[in-house]
């Protein structure tokens, strides 16, 4: 059988990204410590600081020598992820950061608050080289996969946010993260491994977020899922399916030549027997395209028996597409189809539409103003 690879084709990079505490496991970070010649108990301290107190301010760490404060924050949690732009909507509920990483590169995250959760979506590649055409990101292509430590900045900004009363309703907990910002984290997969860890990890080595809210959402890397299934974090998965026949997948879903609907919905159902956790069936409604009620009857035929749950998302189209969202009507009956095979259905809200809400869009839009 020939390996196909976890990372797909990552162009060469000019500077590799500052190394971060959130780049390795706690064993390695006192290694890590010790060799910039700090004592190995002070990579624990700081990850103390940084994933329980969620502090970035080195002058308020109190166990730690004042003279060393900065030096031993600067060299183990540099600054990876700057702020370029913030946008709102639905009363400032929802909020979509653009940040800038060391070389320049940008990527977005969105948070988003609801009564009863708090949301982070998260980018995991700058771009993405899955190539979907109805994608903003992945016309764009991949610029490079981000580093755990620029991935895991993504999710602790977004908790000191909340932690800070920065949304409206005051101070609150990030209680979910999903992996569904730009690019496709299996095609990390080692950073995004790392990253689930620092979320599901207790403190003071992680967040401590159950594995039960957190979704990494996939195209459906077959030999990702396989593997990730065998990491013992048992997260929520997703997969992108967007159209169950393998004709239309080819093109809406170019990966699908590699790995076909059957074979991603097999590992979707190996992972979910492995993890004891019902996946869900991401699908992009888009107008005329993967919308007619005889796709809707074969996903239902095919997801009936299956411990699987069907996330439709009405397409935010990009500007200058021509792939645009189904008629109200069509969705309706695309829903009701899928119910009348037993099928569980949410159609997602939209949230972010008036802020560039596609994965990439914002960034796009700040490209072009360059
Ligand atoms: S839809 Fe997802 S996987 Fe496809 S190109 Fe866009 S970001 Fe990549």
């Amino acid at each position: 059988m020939i390996e196909i690879p976890l990372v797909f084709d990552e162009p060469p990079q000019k500077k590799k990204a500052p190394k971060h505490l959130a780049d390795l496991s706690p064993a390695e970070r006192k290694a890590w410590a010790a060799q910039l010649g700090f004592q190995p108990f002070r990579a624990s301290q700081v990850a103390t600081h940084y994933f329980s107190h969620l502090s970035n301010k080195p002058e308020q760490w109190s166990d730690i020598p004042a003279d060393q404060r900065e030096t031993i924050a600067a060299a183990l949690t540099p600054q990876l992820i700057e702020l370029v732009t913030t946008r709102t909507t639905d009363g400032g509920m929802t909020r979509k950061d653009l940040w800038k990483l060391h070389d320049g590169v940008l990527v977005e995250s969105v948070l988003m608050r609801y009564t009863d959760r708090v949301t982070v979506c998260i980018s995991s590649q700058a771009g993405c080289g899955m190539n979907c055409p109805f994608c903003a990101t992945g016309q764009a292509g991949l610029t490079r996969n981000l580093t755990a430590g620029e991935i895991t900045e993504q999710i602790v900004a977004a908790a000191r946010a909340c932690q800070d009363g920065e949304l409206p309703g005051g101070p609150t907990r990030l209680s979910n993260i999903v992996f569904m910002g730009m690019g496709e984290p299996l095609a990390n997969y080692s950073a995004v491994v790392r990253t689930l860890h620092n979320i599901v990890d207790p403190n003071p080595d992680g967040l401590g977020i159950s594995a039960r809210s957190v979704t990494v959402s996939t195209v459906g890397l077959v030999n990702g899922i396989e593997k990730l299934m065998d990491e013992g974090i048992n997260c929520t998965l997703a997969v992108s399916l967007h159209t169950p026949d393998d004709e239309l997948r080819d093109t809406l879903v170019p990966i699908n030549n590699r790995f076909n609907v059957r074979e991603v919905l097999a590992a979707a159902d190996a992972y979910e027997k492995k993890t004891g956790r019902r996946y869900s069936i991401e699908y992009a409604l888009i107008r005329d395209i993967n919308d007619q009620s005889w796709r809707s009857d074969l996903l239902g035929r095919l997801l009936k028996s299956r411990n699987a749950h069907v996330n439709l998302i009405p397409l935010n189209p990009t500007p200058g597409s021509k792939w645009t969202a189904s008629r109200r009507e069509d969705e309706a009956e695309f829903v009701r189809i899928l119910e009348s095979y037993g099928v569980p259905v949410t159609v997602r809200d939209t949230r972010g539409r008036e802020i560039d809400g596609a994965c990439g869009q914002l960034a796009a839009a700040e490209k072009g103003k360059e």
